[in-house]
């Protein structure tokens, strides 16, 4: 009884102790920025950390908080999924985009995850603006903002890469600005968003601000203090057309003629460079920040893919685009101190997947990567889909690791698909370098907890996936340049940094998921979760901001 007394007591001391301290949820930052750096990698942040400025990364985890052991929990671990799972807050298995490119089995021909045949470019006569976020199933962040702020706050998307710009800023963005190459070398749209540019973003592209990165590329700081990476020439490159060796310096003006004139800018750190320009000029060009309704930049720096495609994790070009990127961050940091106000944005940074060493690289210091022989893969798998089924055309389609079946041709012969997905299965565990095999029928009986299954469940959409998943072994890659899309710990930890308003500071190894980041962004801003959101905000942190 005594006891109860207490309890009771304590409860209500508790609230009125409280009471003066909750926060006013309606007291929100002017401003979030979301930054998603492509192919970011978790162990870039201390690699590199020596030779970061104070202003960039280093002051987003001193006075921000710093989720050290962030993951994707789905793959594949590419652009298109990685940006909506951000910003949607649960995986592929709700949000529908499975991958950058897939089969749909509907329609039966590959899609592109922001192509849209119904609208058109905006700002180019090429076919580069025929975009919009249509085949995203579930709402976004931005998407809540907006309803939360009966269309007040505004959303606005800024990236190189049209996927990584489309897919953050939602069905409802009063924008989404994205790179085309080329002979065109500026920042379009879509008609999804408007009929004609505005005219800041014409001011931009006609600002000559593209051009002037057609220069040399050469380190940051002197190459031979760049002891964090692998020598600059080695075998384990690709380079750009037109120079035979890669390594610095490397005259963009004089390779633009070989790589696609303006596309290759995107090839190296400038791009993030002209990202972040592009970026400053539609916060001012679209006044975001300035009055009480939240606005949302999405903001992703994609040049950080491009060069560790072309040069591998472990390059020096690597070490400088982070090195280049961390500027670029310290300058938006003090832009936002001055224009919207310290204390009045909150920012959080991640990235859309890691990275994986370049698997020649491996192989070359005697780690194992299970490389494939495709040729005689396919030749084998060929042959006993005959034998066993009547036809090699069992198979629809093979992408993104998924063996579409042919439903017709089952249906035909009489087939149970479970059966078939069986067999299939069998044949292949027992090719080198096929690690692990997934059929639909385990994926709807079984709900995986942890591990691989639980990797590939999330990954896995019941109406837009195929009916056979394949895991390579780890470490698989290429022989030059690096990759990612696997369900292995490089290619899914990833940093994941909040700073700014309703941001306390602090630093856990506690597993955060990368669907947490919109419930969270929700919960600092007061707002309702996505809709199809399967991620828990992060009371780790979210406690401590309410202290
Ligand atoms: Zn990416
Ligand atoms: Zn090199
Ligand atoms: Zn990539």
């Amino acid at each position: 009884m005594k006891k109860i007394v207490c309890l009771v007591c304590c409860v209500v001391l508790g609230i009125t102790a409280k009471a003066q301290k909750v926060k006013n949820p309606n007291d929100n930052a002017k401003l979030v920025v979301g930054i998603v750096v492509d192919q970011m990698r978790y162990d870039y942040l201390n690699k590199f950390w020596d030779k970061y400025s104070e202003g960039g990364f280093k002051r987003l985890i001193k006075e921000g908080f710093n989720f050290k052991n962030n993951h994707f929990n789905y793959a594949p671990t590419y652009t298109g999924p990685g940006h909506t799972s951000v910003w949607t807050g649960t995986s592929p298995m709700n949000h529908g985009i499975i991958a950058n490119n897939w089969y749909n089995k509907f329609e039966k021909r590959s899609v592109y995850c922001a192509q849209d045949d119904n609208v058109n470019s905006v700002g180019t006569i090429t076919d580069a603006g025929k975009m919009s976020p249509h085949r995203v199933q579930a709402t976004t962040l931005t998407d809540q903002n907006r309803l939360h702020t009966q269309f007040r706050g505004k959303t606005i998307g800024v990236s190189i890469k049209d996927r990584a710009s489309i897919l953050p800023a939602g069905h409802t963005a009063n924008a989404a600005y994205w790179y085309s190459g080329g002979e065109d070398g500026k920042f379009i749209t879509s008609t999804y968003y408007m009929e004609e540019l505005p005219k800041w973003v014409q001011k931009f592209n006609n600002s000559g601000k593209v051009k002037s990165y057609l220069k040399e590329w050469n380190t940051l700081y002197d190459i031979d203090s760049y002891i964090e990476s692998g020598i600059d020439n080695n075998d384990f490159e690709n380079g750009y057309e037109g120079k035979d060796k890669a390594t610095f310096p490397y005259n963009l003006k004089k390779l633009s003629k070989k790589n696609g004139h303006y596309s290759i800018i995107p090839e190296t750190p400038y791009g993030d460079d002209l990202t972040l320009d592009f970026a400053i000029a539609a916060i001012e060009g679209e006044d975001l920040g300035a009055d009480e309704d939240t606005d949302i930049l999405t903001l992703s720096f994609s040049s950080t893919d491009k060069v560790g495609h072309n040069f591998g994790v472990n390059s020096k070009e690597v070490e400088d685009t982070y090195l280049r990127l961390d500027k670029n961050l310290a300058d938006l940091l003090t832009y936002l101190d001055d224009k919207v106000g310290k204390g009045n944005y909150t920012i959080f940074l991640t990235a859309d997947h890691g990275g994986g060493h370049v698997g020649g690289y491996l192989e070359s210091v005697g780690i194992p990567t299970g490389i494939i022989d495709y040729d005689k893969f396919e030749k084998e798998l060929l042959a006993f889909n005959e034998k066993q089924f009547g036809s090699s055309s069992i198979i629809e389609n093979v992408s993104n690791g998924q063996f579409f079946l042919n439903y017709d041709y089952m249906a035909k012969e009489n087939l149970d698909p479970a059966t078939v997905e069986t067999k299939i299965k069998h044949f292949l565990l027992q090719q080198e370098g096929i690690y692990k095999v997934f059929t639909r029928h385990e994926l709807d009986i079984t709900n995986y907890s942890n591990g691989i299954g639980y990797i590939i469940q999330n990954g896995f959409n019941q109406k837009r996936s195929g009916d056979i998943m394949i895991v390579l072994q780890p470490g698989n890659g290429y022989e030059e340049g690096s990759t990612h899309g696997s369900v292995f710990n490089y290619d899914t930890h990833t940093p994941l940094l909040f700073f700014g308003k309703g941001v306390p500071h602090g630093e856990t190894y506690q597993r955060s998921e990368i669907i947490d980041i919109a419930p969270t962004m929700a919960a600092i801003l007061g707002i309702e979760y996505p809709n199809a959101t399967t991620g828990k905000p992060l009371s780790i942190m979210l406690d401590k901001a309410s202290e």
